[in-house]
């Protein structure tokens, strides 16, 4: 089905394609009270036809607590006050005029529709001339992309979801997918094959890993270890693809080298794991007949990310598996981080997978904007830009469709750069945490209210129609920055009036790139860019490295002091004294990131416990600890506190959730992470974290 009646889920990187009954599509089944409802799309490439309760109770979430005008205030101490939309545009151009480029810094989001991304980066890097912009991808899927970079040359992913169906192997490295993307986990567990399997690998028994038949219960950050010490023994016994690696990779033997400093026995006690585990997924990984591996947070969000990604894409590439054998499949974390990819919305990027450290990348785009002087020079990172702030070299942070004060590491350290800077915010609800901190407030559409593009994670557009309303007085993101744009005198380069003509300009910047989607048409959406396997050609594979040869790379497992004491042979339990824990954290079924739209659900906010964090019952008992009492879990100078859930998780480990609002949990798992980041990829680490735990209070079951 196309039509007018379709859009693409907003919430996850499956890219569900979904419908409402605004048409003449009838939906009998009552999962929610709600005149307008949503269900699968039977013909949508990524969920054929599945859907989750999340994006069934959409319609709750779209009209409470909406914004429905410009906010401002001069003091954060002060009220708001409602101006027009004229007076918001006179503050915030008043105040880009009077500072430098390099004092203004855009934070913006994997949730916003790809026209928008493509005009807010165009506002940075083609109107300032600054490349000071990041996107929570930053926190998301920074690492996958430069490993994917690094190996292939590009990141686009090399496969899609159609390889599902004719696998038997599916692996989940740091991926809790039966929660944070139910619909494709489902089609997982919908393949009819009598020799499937699912293996999980994860510090604790998630969902995916109850799901799973054979759980690995690894030590949180040990990953890069153990993936080596499975190319270690593909190696030794010889099960490796020798034609594929001779023809169409290099680098071979440094990745062979670093591999072999882990034998399975080593590795085992480093990981925490079974030697036999090791030895399976190495047997799976030569003999299967066609294996996916699926990672998300927990192989990106590391010190070592970069290295746990490439470690794992040396396996696939040790064994040919990148197309009918099977592939590495990153899943994004949001339902348009690809599209944010695609017109380089981070620091670095440019349109159509261009980066602006190339000079000839650098000309086409100044070409095509008829601008010139983009800045060769990426500008910081999100947790960089934090520091700029404090240091008052960056005075003005304009975010867009994301929640800062609770995502960022570091909180207690955000919160004062939130404080101190004069912050614009884009935003839909009235209720979003970061809207403590700002200025000034503009009232923004969301999706499906506006129309546009979002790519989910394997290279499929979707077209969003709209299909409500949106609150009187709102506006789309891309209309807001150019109206701005225009009122600064820049009409030439911002001359949109409509939507479509962003589509359009956005569509010519990809023309003979990877991503080239110059011919599609919206009445063609949903549509996939790139060959179903990406890097294949008539001739063999592809890459776009300058060789046109995938690269292996020495996956090292080198990261901070202060975790390598407690990664030793001897393991956590004989480094870590008995209050002593590492923090990992994760994510909910029925909740999406800050919960700004599913905390607004009674039926999914029913669904999940409050605040909670799972520990293992010997460590608890050690601590007196009963399951449903309160602890305190500590980093020596924050504390946060929540109800104890006993599970299956690795021996001094506590597993949270990250995204819990202070209105829910009073305090904010990302208190406790630092902003230390990963050497290439500059993502956060937010699932390692040395913490201390403690009973706060005696609690019983029927008090809650
Ligand atoms: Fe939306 Fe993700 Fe659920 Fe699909 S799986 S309906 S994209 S939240």
């Amino acid at each position: 089905m196309k039509g007018e009646n379709t859009f693409q889920c907003p919430y996850c990187g499956v890219g569900c394609g979904l419908y409402t009954n605004k048409g003449e599509v009838p939906l009998d089944d009552e999962v929610i009270s709600s005149d307008l409802k949503v269900r699968g799309l039977k013909n949508h490439p990524a969920n054929k036809g599945l859907i989750c309760l999340k994006g069934v109770t959409l319609p709750i979430t779209w009209k409470k607590n909406r914004l429905d005008s410009p906010l401002y205030r001069k003091n954060k101490n002060e009220a708001f006050k409602r101006i027009s939309w004229e007076e918001a545009y006179e503050i915030i151009t008043d105040k880009l005029s009077k500072l430098s480029s390099e004092e203004i810094y855009f934070y913006i989001s994997g949730q916003l529709l790809t026209e928008e991304s493509y005009v807010i980066n165009k506002f940075a890097k083609g109107l300032l001339k600054t490349n000071n912009i990041d996107a929570n991808s930053r926190l998301c899927m920074a690492s996958a992309v430069v490993a994917y970079k690094m190996a292939f040359g590009s990141d686009g992913p090399p496969c899609s979801y159609d390889d599902i169906e004719d696998a038997d192997v599916f692996l989940f490295v740091g991926s809790n997918a039966a929660v944070a993307h139910p619909v494709l986990f489902n089609r997982i567990q919908r393949v009819k094959n009598p020799n499937k399997v699912l293996i999980t690998i994860d510090p604790i028994e998630s969902e995916t890993a109850k799901k799973s038949h054979l759980h690995i219960r690894i030590n949180a950050g040990t990953d890069t270890v153990l993936l080596n010490a499975v190319l270690y023994l593909l190696y030794k016994s010889g099960r490796i693809d020798k034609e594929f690696i001779n023809l169409y990779t290099e680098g071979f033997e440094q990745a062979i080298e670093e591999a072999k400093k882990y034998p399975p026995s080593l590795a085992a006690k480093i990981c925490g794991v079974k030697e036999r585990d090791i030895e399976l997924l190495a047997y799976l990984f030569a003999s299967a007949k066609k294996l996916i591996s699926f990672w998300s947070m927990g192989l990106n969000q590391s010190l070592n990310g970069v290295m746990k990604n490439l470690a794992l894409i040396n396996l696939h590439l040790a064994t040919g598996r990148l197309g009918e054998k099977g592939c590495p499949f990153s899943l994004t974390g949001q339902p348009n981080a690809m599209g944010g990819r695609e017109v380089g919305y981070l620091t670095n990027g440019l349109p159509g997978y261009r980066d602006v450290r190339i000079e000839e990348e650098r000309r086409d785009i100044e070409q095509l904007w008829g601008v010139n002087g983009i800045n060769n020079i990426p500008g910081p990172t999100i947790t960089e830009a934090i520091d700029l702030i404090l240091d008052e070299k960056i005075k003005l942070l304009w975010v867009v469709g994301t929640n800062p004060a609770i995502t960022l590491p570091e909180l207690g350290k955000v919160w004062k750069a939130l404080e101190k800077v004069f912050l614009v915010v884009n935003e839909a609800y009235s209720d979003a945490d970061t809207l403590k901190f700002a200025n000034i407030v503009f009232p923004a559409q969301i999706v499906p209210e506006k129309e546009g593009i979002m790519t989910g994670s394997d290279r499929t557009i979707t077209f969003i129609h709209s299909q409500i309303e949106p609150p009187p007085n709102t506006k789309p993101d891309w209309l807001i920055f150019t109206e701005v744009a225009q009122r600064m005198g820049a009409k030439d380069l911002f001359p949109y009036t409509d939507r479509k003509e962003i589509f359009e300009e956005f569509k010519k910047t990809t023309k003979g790139r990877l991503c080239d989607i110059s011919t599609f048409e919206e009445k063609d959406l949903p549509k996939r860019w790139g060959r179903r396997w990406l890097y294949q050609t008539e001739n063999g594979w592809k890459f776009k490295t300058p060789s046109g040869k995938a690269k292996f790379y020495a996956a090292t497992f080198d990261i901070a002091d202060i975790d390598k004491n407690l990664l030793k042979e001897e393991g956590f339990e004989a480094t870590l004294k008995e209050d002593e824990f590492i923090l990992i954290n994760g994510r909910l079924k029925n909740h999406w990131h800050t919960m700004t739209k599913t905390g607004k659900v009674d039926i999914l906010l029913k669904q999940e416990l409050p605040p909670f964090a799972i520990i293992h019952p010997k460590d608890a008992d050690k601590l007196n600890i009963d399951e449903w009492d309160l602890i305190e879990i500590s980093d020596g100078e924050n504390s946060i506190v929540r109800v104890a859930i006993f599970g299956k998780i690795q021996r001094r480990h506590i597993w949270t959730y990250f995204g819990y609002p202070l209105w829910y949990s009073e305090t904010s798992t990302n208190l406790l992470y630092k902003d230390r980041v990963d050497p290439y990829s500059k993502e956060p680490d937010l699932k390692f974290r040395k913490v201390k735990v403690k009973l706060h209070k005696k609690v019983k079951l029927e008090e809650y």
